[in-house]
């Protein structure tokens, strides 16, 4: 197949909190005609062997990626790491650490809610269908719906797992600069995930001043066309890149999302670039 560098370049996998294997990814990237695949799972680029391992056989291009969980005083600020070098030593020390840090922060997480009267073992979390990867509140909340104490995902955030409610426990979060500086060390691009998100844009607006971002999510599948549009007017003046992405969880296992916003073609040829200098 001719190189068009379709790809939706926001993705998560049952190595984080999403529904679907990095074998299934590359399966449903083929079936909406995309070229390129990545999997920015938070806080971990593990199941980039799977995925690639996979590509490979179905003959689609995989990049590396990640969704790390920083914080910039005080405010939470996910950062998309893409083609960096995934033999990098320090990266992956940091992934471990991460990981480990993940399970210990849900084990609290258990505690706060066994003090609400629920009764999620750690051997329930981590027998959970394909989770091998980085823990977080979406599998505490589908075993709040499948121990029927709660009736949606949704509602177990709003009363337990969301910021501030009674069993919220933060993440550890990685210093802005440092994660900017891993994704560097290892080759790869920093881009500022859906900014779209951020209440204050007069922030987002000093966030992208003050650190050596690459790039800026500027197409989000959430967002009108206008707002996009903002964001990537902004990225060609500063001479940032544009990516896009759908954020996809697959959450109740539909595909409907994957590939409904996507990267321009010439940044994911960038990308793509760059992989094959990195690998
Ligand atoms: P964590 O990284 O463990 O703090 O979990 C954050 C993840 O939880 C996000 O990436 C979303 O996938 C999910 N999430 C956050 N808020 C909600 C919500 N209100 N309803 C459903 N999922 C949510
Ligand atoms: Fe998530
Ligand atoms: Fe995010
Ligand atoms: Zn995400």
């Amino acid at each position: 197949m001719e190189h068009v560098y379709r790809a939706d370049l926001h993705c998560h996998s049952t190595f984080s909190d999403g529904m679907f294997s990095p074998e299934e990814i590359v399966l449903l990237a083929k079936k909406k005609q995309c070229d390129v695949v990545v999997l920015t799972d938070h806080d971990t680029f593990s199941g980039f062997f799977e995925l690639q391992a996979s590509a490979e056989r179905e003959n689609i291009f995989p990049l590396t990626g990640i969704e790390i969980s920083t914080v910039f005083e005080e405010l939470s600020v996910h950062l998309l790491g893409y083609s960096f070098n995934p033999s990098s030593p320090s990266f992956l020390a940091y992934e471990k650490r991460a990981r480990e840090s993940r399970k210990a922060r849900a084990g609290k997480i258990l505690d706060k809610l066994r003090s609400s009267g629920i009764d999620i073992t750690e051997e329930e979390l981590l027998s959970q269908d394909g989770q091998h990867g980085s823990l977080g509140r979406p599998h505490i909340a589908r075993l709040l719906v499948k121990k029927q104490y709660v009736r949606t995902v949704y509602e177990g955030f709003e009363k337990y797992l969301g910021d501030f409610r009674s069993a919220y426990v933060p993440s550890e979060r990685m210093p802005l600069d440092q994660a900017i500086e891993f994704i560097h060390q290892a080759g790869g691009v920093a881009v500022l995930a859906h900014p779209h998100l951020y209440r204050n844009k007069k922030r987002v607006l000093d966030i992208l001043d003050r650190f050596s971002f690459d790039g800026i999510e500027s197409f989000y599948c959430r967002f009108e066309k206008r707002e996009n549009n903002f964001w990537s007017t902004l990225a060609q003046q500063r001479k940032l890149l544009s990516t896009g992405g759908s954020d996809f969880h697959g959450e109740g296992r539909n595909e409907d999302l994957y590939g409904s916003s996507q990267a321009p073609e010439e940044t994911t040829r960038f990308l793509s670039d760059l992989m094959i200098k990195n690998r």
